[in-house]
């Protein structure tokens, strides 16, 4: 799914899984997600997606039109949680040849739950290949203000759920300015998720959010479609 600045120009993708079931159809990974990470499948199922994203953002550096462009992975807990995670990046990465600088990884809160230490441990050691890191779902899980402040993230990623009742739940925009208020002071970026609006659009770029990524601009594509998104943009 495309991820957008301010005028609407694609700044880089996310990376969400799908399956076409022979028999069920399209699962949605609300439904396998759990279950893969229930079954430990999650991880051969999660190497092979940033393999995958790899090999795109390998294809992508090779024109100047393309090479700016980011993809986010999502890293699930179990998955962020394996003793070798770092090394497996390591060597996706470096067997891929992509550019570490375009990849990023989306962790949830979910993530941060173990001893600080090592998870700061193993964010810093990625980072220092080159990636970024950005904070999923954020507003809605538990983290606490000064972990947050202890980690070496990127971004964060306001919640589809602040964006979705920004019409309809005054509580929401102070929510949202105060997470964009937050992110300037420890540095990070900010991108809403879940936009599906003009109005949704307007609001959060006037409270200072300069990235989107939703509906409003391109719904989840297979990449070929993707890169006719991109086409069309001239
Ligand atoms: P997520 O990481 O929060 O991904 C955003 C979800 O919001 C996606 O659902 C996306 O299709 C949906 N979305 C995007 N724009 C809009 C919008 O404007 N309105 C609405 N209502 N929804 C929007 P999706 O693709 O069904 O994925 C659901 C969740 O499954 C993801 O939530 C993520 O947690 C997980 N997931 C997907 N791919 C992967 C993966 O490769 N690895 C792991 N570990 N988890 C994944
Ligand atoms: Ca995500
Ligand atoms: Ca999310």
């Amino acid at each position: 799914q495309p991820q957008v600045d301010g005028s609407g120009r694609m700044i880089g993708a996310e990376a969400l899984l799908r399956w076409r079931h022979p028999v069920r159809g399209n699962v949605s990974p609300g439904e396998f997600i759990p279950l893969a990470e229930e079954t430990g499948l999650i991880i051969p199922i999660g190497e092979w997606v940033l393999r995958t994203a790899c090999a795109q953002l390998q294809a992508w550096a090779k024109t100047p039109a393309t090479r700016h462009l980011t993809i986010a992975v999502n890293v699930s807990a179990s998955q962020f949680r394996q003793p070798d995670f770092v090394e497996h990046v390591r060597s996706i990465l470096a067997l891929s040849g992509a550019p570490a600088a375009q990849l990023k990884l989306e962790l949830t809160e979910s993530a941060l739950a173990d001893d600080v230490a090592t998870v700061v441990a193993k964010m810093t050691a990625l980072k220092e290949t080159g990636i970024s890191w950005s904070l999923d779902d954020f507003g809605t899980g538990y983290s606490s203000l000064s972990s947050l402040k202890r980690l070496p993230l990127d971004q964060l990623k306001i919640d589809q759920s602040f964006v979705r009742d920004l019409q309809t739940d005054p509580r929401n925009m102070p929510i949202v300015e105060a997470i964009l208020s937050l992110s300037e002071t420890l540095d990070l970026l900010v991108i809403a998720e879940g936009v599906e609006t003009e109005a949704q659009l307007v609001a959060l770029a006037g409270a200072g959010c300069r990235y989107f990524q939703g509906f409003y601009f391109s719904r989840p594509l297979p990449i070929a479609d993707l890169d006719r998104f991109l086409a069309a943009q001239g």
